[in-house]
């Protein structure tokens, strides 16, 4: 069995601790056994986060900008070396891999860029008391725990650690045991770029790690991405500490495909956008709502270039690489049957890729679904899309929002007020017009989901602000005696604030 190992896990492989295997899912080789951090462990983390928030907290926007930079040359002059790491353990596409980098690049910028204008004092207005002024503080939160999943283990991880260090907070990360060797490449990275070692730790293990950094009395606010059964559990245990949390959780997410669409181009979007990264994506494709008099051709499309798609591993380009997670295999195979017995059709049937040695699945594609099925209500995550005809525009709303998830979507027509009718009407974190999954690149734009897909938003203004307390701050500019409202309270003053109200509001 081959073994690569990264310099970050050789180092931390001393002494006698459990550990979890980092394992290559398109090859099955091991690329390296990763120790689990217990509770101990973490505390000590999170002490050394705590000292070091002072100084950290303490530089400039500009100077957290100015080392957010140097990462970002770092990650653009060693893009190769990350991608190969996420692709290894992962089983993704080499252009899967490059597209993390690219993701990350472009949301690094904007946060470097925009972060000393959105995280600076902001003016607010003082209403009808001309001789105030008031204006926001954007304090960090200080020690902030961030748990990843393994489905994009750069974009996930990285997304939210560098907005919370661009917002002054330190940050303890734990990696999904399935890719934490992403994740160290990020640190080694952070550290050459001068981001002191104990500002961005990395706490390798399993749902106990997690666990402990969350239960912490000393982490002062948990950044989620996961699903939607640990998200639950987490919001509880931050509701019952009274900390800060955004959960970034699971989707199912509708494409919904008006006759008037252009047809080649929604083909090809639910195509990447259902298959891409073999479907373990949060915001996959993963119901296709057709209206009736298109569906036969808009499915028959579907299903003969998916045919042709290349499926494979490091060699020859492929679109389509493994799955990532043996657990997740299991769920698709069991969405499948379930479909297959309660009468869907599998156009493509899917499953196990025969060969390979790794986690491989053919692409699936299911018409003939009705909404009890496991396909059309629960997250699948793989290489599966299903299908239902609509014949009204009523019709397609209330199936593109008959599941307990609103992460994403996407309505495809070529009247654009229609689409903005549409889009206006489903419920979701985010939606595409004629487009798939785009929005998630527009770092101006907050991402996060509602329903069971989440709670809180990262990216834009509003994500870079989530990792810090908004603090609203009063002054006086004028320095009388004292408030006309202020004791003693007198008739005099009582009628005043009578006449002010008729005056002013009246
Ligand atoms: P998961 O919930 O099993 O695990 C996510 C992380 O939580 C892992 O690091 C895991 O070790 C940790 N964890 C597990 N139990 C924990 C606990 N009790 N306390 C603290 N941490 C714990 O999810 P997954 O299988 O790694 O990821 C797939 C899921 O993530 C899918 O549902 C997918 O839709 C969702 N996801 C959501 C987004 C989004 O932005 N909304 C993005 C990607 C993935």
């Amino acid at each position: 069995m081959q073994t690569t190992q990264s310099p970050a896990i050789a180092e931390m492989q001393n002494g006698n601790r459990r550990t979890i295997p980092n394992i290559n899912p398109a090859t099955m080789e091991l690329i390296a056994d990763v120790p689990v951090f217990t509770s101990q462990e973490v505390d000590e983390l999170v002490k050394r986060a705590r000292r070091a928030f002072k100084d950290w907290s303490g530089l400039s926007l500009k100077q957290r900008a100015k080392i957010l930079k140097k990462l970002q040359k770092l990650i653009v002059a060693r893009k190769d070396e990350i991608a190969h790491t996420v692709c290894e353990e992962t089983g993704k596409t080499e252009m899967d891999g490059i597209l993390e980098v690219f993701t990350v690049s472009e949301h690094l910028n904007y946060f470097r860029k925009k972060g000393p204008k959105y995280l600076k004092p902001e003016k607010r207005s003082t209403g009808v008391f001309l001789w105030k002024a008031a204006y926001t503080n954007f304090q960090p939160r200080g020690v902030v725990g961030v748990i990843s999943p393994w489905n994009y283990p750069f974009i996930l991880t990285a997304g939210p650690v560098l907005q919370a260090l661009m917002a002054g907070n330190t940050v303890i990360v734990k990696p999904s045991e399935v890719t934490p060797a992403t994740t160290l490449k990020l640190k080694e990275l952070a550290l050459e770029a001068g981001i002191p070692d104990d500002v961005l730790l990395v706490a390798t293990g399993d749902g106990s790690t997690g666990g402990a950094l969350v239960e912490h009395p000393d982490t002062d606010m948990i950044c989620f991405t996961g699903s939607t059964a640990t998200g639950r559990k987490i919001g509880e245990i931050c509701g019952r500490m009274l900390k800060p949390s955004i959960l970034e959780l699971g989707g199912k997410d509708p494409m919904v495909v008006f006759a008037d669409a252009n047809l080649e181009r929604a083909v090809n979007a639910a195509i990447w956008g259902g298959y891409s990264n073999s479907g373990q994506t949060c915001i996959s494709v993963e119901r296709v709502l057709v209206e009736s008099s298109i569906h036969d051709k808009f499915a028959q499309m579907v299903a003969d270039k998916l045919k042709e798609t290349k499926q494979g591993f490091r060699q020859d380009f492929p679109s389509l690489g493994s799955m990532t997670f043996e657990k997740q295999v299991g769920i698709v195979q069991e969405h499948l049957e379930d479909a297959k017995q309660k009468g869907a059709h599998l156009m493509l049937e899917g499953g196990r890729h025969d060969d390979f040695d790794g986690l491989f699945m053919k692409p699936a594609l299911v018409t003939e679904v009705t909404s009890d099925m496991k396909v059309w209500k629960d997250e699948t995550f793989g290489p599966v899309i299903a299908l239902q005809k609509f014949n009204t525009e009523e019709e397609a709303i209330d199936l593109a929002n008959s599941t307990a998830y609103g992460l994403n979507a996407s309505v495809w027509t070529k009247n654009g007020k229609k689409a903005r009718r549409v889009a206006r009407s489903i419920i979701s974190g985010a939606i595409c017009i004629n487009d798939v999954d785009a929005n998630y690149i527009m770092s101006d734009l907050p991402f996060g989901g509602v329903k069971e897909s989440g709670i809180g938003r990262v990216y834009g203004k509003e994500g870079l602000r989530a990792f810090t307390n908004m603090q609203s701050v009063l002054r006086d500019r004028l320095g009388l005696k004292k408030e006309l409202w202020w004791f003693p309270y007198s008739q005099g003053t009582q009628k005043l604030f009578r006449k002010v109200i008729n005056t002013l509001f009246g």
